[in-house]
This record gives C-alpha cells, sequence and structure tokens, in this order.
C-alpha cells in the first residue's frame, strides 16, 4: 500500500476519503474523535500544499440531501481543529462542489455536503456507483483513502473511486491496519477478549474467529443475554436474539474443546423500564444474580461482582481487544460495567486495543484519557471484520 509520502501532491487537488460520521445532538457534535484522527493527515497535506478535498457520509440518510445529516457542524469542527478557515460545498458533485473545489488556493480545505446524499455513493449496483465515483473524480487529482470507520463497505468514495485515480493510503488506515495486525500475527498472550454492545448478529462472526485465536473471552452488554439464555437461564425482557441461541451454544462448545475461557455475567443491574436517556433521571435498579432474572426485568448492566470478574480476568493480559460496551452506558445508573472494564485496562501492561464507535465514544464520555489506551479504533465494523479475516473492499482499493 502507497502512503501520503509516495504522492506529488503539492498545487495538485488530492481527494481525501475521511471518516467524519460524528455522534450529533441536533448541530452539535458530542463526540469529535474522529475528526480528530483524520485532521493530521489532512494538516500534513495542507504542509505540503496540497488543495484537499475532504469527503465523508455521516449517518444514514436515504440516498438524497436531509439537513438533518450535513456536514457543516463536522466542517466547521474540522476548521477549528486545523486552524483555518475550511471551504464547504453544499452538494456532492454539483455546481457547489465544483465551484468550491477549483476555486482552492494551494494549502486551503474544503468539504463535500454527505456522500450519501447522492444514491450513487451506497448503490449495489456497479454502474451507479460507478458514475458517481466519475463525478467524484473529475473533481480531484490525487486521492487519499482515510476513512476507516468505512472500508468495509464496497462504496462510491471508499471502492470506486481510488479505482480512477492514482491513490495512496493516508496516516489513520496505515495506523489502524497496523494496530490490527498485531492482533492477528503473533499476537502476544494472554490475549483476553471482551465484547459488549447490543446485538449479538454483529458480533457472532467475529467471535467464530477469536476462538480460534483468543485465550479468554469475555462477554457483557446486550448480547451477554443470549448466551445467558443458551446457557438454560430465563433472562426477563433483557434483549434476546431468540435466533442466535444454537450458535452460542456452539461457540460455547467449541471454546470449551479448545480451551479457550468463555466468561460470561455472574450477577446483572436488573430493572422494568430502559432508562431515560435524555433526563437521566436516575433508574434505582436491582442487582440480580445472573441466573435469577426475574420475569418482568430487563438486564442492563454487568454487576459488581461480574466488574471485578471481569477486571481480574482482564489483569494479566499482554493483549486485549474491547469492542461493545458492557452496559447501557448512556445512563450514569448502567455506566458503572463500562467503567469499570475500561479502569481494569488502563490498569493492565497489556497492549490495549478500543474498537466500536460507542465503545471508543463511552472511554471519552466517562472522562479516561484516550492517550492512556494502546491503541482507540475509528472504525466498529472495520475493525470487527478485519479480525474476521475478511477482505476489506476499501483496503483492496488501495492495494495496487
Ligand atoms: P460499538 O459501537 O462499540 O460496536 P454497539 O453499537 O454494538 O457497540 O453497542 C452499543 C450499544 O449497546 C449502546 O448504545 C448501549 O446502550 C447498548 N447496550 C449495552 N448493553 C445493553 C443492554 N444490556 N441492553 C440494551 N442495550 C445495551
Ligand atoms: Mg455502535
Amino acid at each position: 500500500m502507497k502512503t501520503i509520502d509516495d504522492l506529488q501532491v503539492a498545487g495538485r487537488r488530492v481527494f481525501v476519503r475521511a471518516d467524519l460520521n460524528v455522534p450529533l445532538d441536533g448541530t452539535t457534535i458530542t463526540d469529535d474523535g474522529r475528526i480528530r484522527a483524520v485532521a493530521p493527515t489532512i494538516a500534513k497535506l495542507v504542509e505540503r500544499g496540497a488543495k484537499v478535498i475532504v469527503a465523508s457520509h455521516l449517518g444514514r440518510p436515504k440516498g438524497a440531501p436531509d439537513p438533518a445529516f450535513s456536514l457543516a457542524p463536522a466542517a466547521r469542527r474540522l476548521g477549528e481543529i486545523l486552524g483555518q478557515d475550511v471551504a464547504f460545498a453544499t452538494d456532492t458533485v454539483g455546481e457547489s462542489a465544483r465551484s468550491v473545489t477549483a476555486g482552492l488556493t494551494d494549502g486551503q480545505v474544503a468539504v463535500l455536503e454527505n456522500l450519501r446524499f447522492n444514491a450513487g455513493e451506497t448503490s449495489k449496483d456497479d454502474a451507479e456507483r460507478g458514475a458517481f465515483a466519475d463525478q467524484l473524480a473529475a473533481l480531484a487529482e490525487l486521492y487519499v483513502g482515510d476513512g476507516f470507520g468505512a472500508v468495509h463497505r464496497k462504496h462510491a468514495s471508499v471502492y470506486d473511486l481510488p479505482q480512477r485515480l492514482p491513490h495512496a493510503a493516508g496516516d489513520l488506515i496505515a495506523t489502524e491496519v497496523g494496530v490490527l495486525k498485531k492482533l492477528t500475527q503473533d499476537v502476544k498472550r494472554p490475549y483476553v477478549v471482551a465484547l459488549g454492545g447490543a446485538k449479538v448478529s454483529d458480533k457472532l462472526a467475529v467471535i467464530d474467529q477469536l476462538i480460534e485465536k483468543a485465550d479468554r473471552i469475555l462477554v457483557g452488554g446486550g448480547m451477554a443475554y443470549t448466551f445467558l439464555k443458551a446457557k438454560g437461564h430465563e433472562v426477563g425482557i433483557s434483549l434476546l436474539q431468540e435466533d442466535q441461541v444454537p450458535a452460542c451454544l456452539e461457540y460455547l462448545a467449541r471454546a470449551e474443546k479448545r480451551g479457550v475461557e468463555f466468561v460470561l455475567p455472574v450477577d446483572v443491574l436488573v430493572s422494568a423500564e430502559f432508562p431515560d436517556l435524555k433526563t437521566k433521571a436516575p433508574a434505582h435498579p436491582d442487582i440480580v444474580a445472573a441466573d435469577a432474572i426475574p420475569a418482568d426485568k430487563e438486564g442492563l448492566d454487568i454487576g459488581p461482582k461480574t466488574r471485578e470478574l471481569y477486571a481480574s480476568k482482564l489483569a494479566d493480559a499482554a493483549t486485549v481487544f474491547w469492542n461493545g460496551p458492557m452496559g447501557v452506558f448512556e445512563h450514569p445508573d448502567y455506566a458503572g460495567g463500562t467503567k469499570a472494564v475500561a479502569q481494569a485496562l488502563l490498569d493492565s501492561d497489556a497492549f490495549t486495543v478500543v474498537g466500536g464507535g460507542d465503545s471508543a465514544a463511552a472511554v471519552r464520555l466517562l472522562g479516561f484519557d484516550e492517550n492512556a489506551f494502546g491503541h482507540i479504533s475509528t472504525g466498529g465494523g472495520a475493525s470487527l471484520e478485519y479480525l474476521e479475516g475478511k477482505t476489506l473492499p476499501g483496503l483492496a482499493a488501495l492495494e495496487d
């Protein structure tokens, strides 16, 4: 894979496919981690006199302009971080994009509007995607792929566009791939994986792979309940993916056969109601054993015994991969499990990788120093698919 150093960027229009897909509350960015992560790449191109065109998606608009998903707040934030004016095109490949990008002088930066405002970006039809990529290619002379959070998508700006322009990987992608390699090649042991988050089905494929690689797998979050169910426990009204129970059983059996320690919660915080994440009104949860969840209650975080257990299982690790919060961390009464795992990572001497949009946001929102972790990935789905051993379209397109 070529890097930015292999491109002659001075005086040329460089298209940077970034991942500025940040969480928004209205027009307020609640976590700017992804913008800060790609800013050094953009600053380097500015420094070298490129005319930088930054593009990204944000959220899931339906292939047409939708003000709720405008990248304007992200463009403003990027300008603040870079400490320079950033122009903003109010479309992707239209009049505004053409005039804004044509007007760039050396060292200037422009951000295009949300790429998913054009249906060609995510189209399954090669020709439709290709047509959009052609229009994007007309805006620039060179391509830098640095949107790690989107490299698992076969989208026009990620996959088709780099095939149309001389291209290189940006510094963020180079770093992310370097870190993930450390988890797949010659991993230092014990290698402990902590998995949480909402849906089991999102993470089954990675569990399948990790059973072959990890020494210990700790499961929390919403996905724990499908495993508890597989173990024969009742889980009340907790998140449950009944159709995944057989797969969970198979993994538990395979882990045992391979001598991989598969650790499930021993106690959980439960409530009859999902907490109010807006008002954060006190939730008054009960603590119950994991095999005694009342029929009318929902598990929303791992309990105190589980926190201690998981901390002890992380203490002697040499490598840790953590994906997915242990509970509904967005509410303070259910943030304790996620905090405990984050703290255990900080207390260990392990090389720690945090993957997953919500996990990374949780670490920052809960007040941890992100620099104290080995690496916080900007890509949840992308890092999981990499660990699954899949070919990622956005990386493959940068290869040649
Ligand atoms: P990531 O983005 O880090 O990969 P996910 O998107 O898989 O993580 O999951 C994050 C979400 O999981 C959070 O919004 C959190 O509230 C939710 N969650 C965690 N534990 C539970 C639970 N027990 N019940 C319901 N939702 C949960
Ligand atoms: Mg998520």
